[in-house]
């Protein structure tokens, strides 16, 4: 009855109708936003009681399954890689992909902000009405920033107290942590004690899969939605004002998925980019409409091993640990806007802080939340450490929505390209596993 994502059902298939939604939303979002404009009643109660509830439903239902999808997926990785050195040695490959791939996200980033230079087509009055215009949702991030420094603390917190309350609190790296040890100890006893736990998890896993099927039934809704909330009361007038900056995150996003990533797909996995790239479009596509990988956990897990043919029990542990470690694209994003804004506060940054910037940019984005906007904290943490006014961040606010859409689909794509390179590296796939186009 369920339907699983990409698979053809009678009519047209599932991702075609998300890819839909996603058009329909975006096309009806821009006209009406153009036309009637974002500020009228009839799009404000449209938003409210339609668009809102609709996209918010599909969302939780991605949610809703996302802490015990990570634990099982987690705890099965683990246990299903039967040894404690072989899963030091899968995880230690999907860090370093993870960290290799983001140092050459956020270095590329900084070639392209230096080379097209976006600060000197900001003029300064426009400088003056996007900080007035932002000035108080830039002192809640600053607020935010100040409590959200790494230390020691950030490390003690992985570990966490009470395992129930991490996955209350969201709190990934938590649930992820529990997930490790709980699995690493179910290869540890005596195997006919652990098998009634694994077909337990392994019930889980199928219960909280079918589930993730439910919610993609209303995916092509849901992204309609919340593609159309965003295109309706965006304002416009700002992508325009700082068009330079938004071109230059949009470009250096474009070129490490072009360049970089596919150069990855091409060559270490041995796919073609486009067909890689289509055979993860309904993950891209819900990535870019909910803007969190972490919502999107679920939908890539599913489409890595019914679309490209990753075994499980590599990409549901490297799938979830990349999905709040592996961030490209918030390591472009961060580094750019920090030169940006700091280019427009007159900070000019020699090139050791440029590479401190680099540097800073690949630690904040393993350590930002996989949710809408949870690298922003982090950035104006990173342009107070080079003396830029955190509220400067209000400059890109307005328009930050859209560049997070945009780069949570890169760190998707990072993500979902670590667990099939992962999966190759140990022989566990090859690119004939793709099953054939349905
Ligand atoms: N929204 C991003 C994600 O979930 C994180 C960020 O850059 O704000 O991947």
């Amino acid at each position: 009855m369920s339907e699983s994502i990409g698979s053809s059902g009678p009519g047209m298939k599932l991702h075609t109708k998300i890819l839909l939604g996603l058009a329909l939303g975006a096309a009806a979002g821009v006209l009406t936003n153009l036309t009637v404009g974002p500020e009228h009643p009839a799009i404000a109660a449209i938003n409210d009681y339609v668009a809102y509830p609709v996209g918010q439903i599909f969302l939780r239902m991605l949610f809703m399954v996302v802490m015990p999808l990570v634990f099982a997926s987690i705890a099965l990785g683990v246990a299903g890689l039967g040894d404690i050195r072989k899963v030091g040695r899968v995880g230690g490959k999907a860090v370093g992909y993870f960290m290799v791939t983001t140092v050459m996200a956020a270095t590329l980033g900084l070639i392209v902000v230096n080379t097209i230079r976006p600060w000197e087509r900001v003029s300064p009055e426009t400088r003056e009405e996007l900080m007035a215009r932002f000035s108080k949702d830039a002192s809640g991030r600053v607020e935010a920033a100040a409590t959200s420094e790494f230390g020691v603390q950030t490390l003690v917190n992985i570990v966490p107290r009470n395992p129930i309350q991490a996955a209350a609190n969201t709190d990934m790296l938590g649930v992820i942590f529990f997930g490790l040890v709980f699995g690493a100890a179910l290869t540890l006893i005596a195997p006919e004690r652990a098998k009634p736990m694994v077909d337990v998890l392994e019930a889980l896993n199928d219960v909280v899969v079918q589930i993730i099927h439910f919610a993609m039934i209303l995916a092509p809704f849901g992204v309609f939605a919340l593609i159309f909330g965003v295109a309706s009361r965006f304002g416009f007038d700002l992508l325009v004002a700082i068009a330079a900056f938004v071109i230059t995150v949009l470009l250096a996003l474009l070129l490490h998925v072009g360049v970089t990533l596919s150069f990855i797909i091409r060559f270490l996995i041995g796919l073609s980019p486009l067909t890689f790239l289509s055979r993860i479009k309904a993950a891209l596509i819900t990535a870019f409409s909910t803007s969190s990988s972490s919502a999107t956990l679920p939908t890539a897990l599913d489409v890595v091993e019914s679309q490209l043919g990753v075994p499980r029990r590599i990409a549901g542990f490297v799938l979830p640990i990349g999905s709040t470690m592996c961030m490209n694209g918030t390591a472009i994003f961060e580094g750019i806007t920090v030169i940006f804004v700091a280019e427009i506060f007159n900070v000019d940054l020699s090139l050791s802080q440029m590479v401190i910037v680099m540097i800073m940019s690949v630690i904040t984005a393993i350590g930002a939340a996989g949710v809408p906007g949870g690298s922003i904290p982090l950035l104006v943490g990173i342009m107070t450490m080079f003396g830029v006014p955190g509220e400067g961040i209000a400059i890109v606010l307005g328009v930050d929505r859209i560049l997070d859409m945009s780069r949570t689909t890169v760190n998707v794509c990072g993500d979902i390209s670590a667990a099939t390179w992962v999966a190759k590296s140990e022989g566990a796939w090859v690119p004939a596993d793709v099953p054939e186009a349905g």
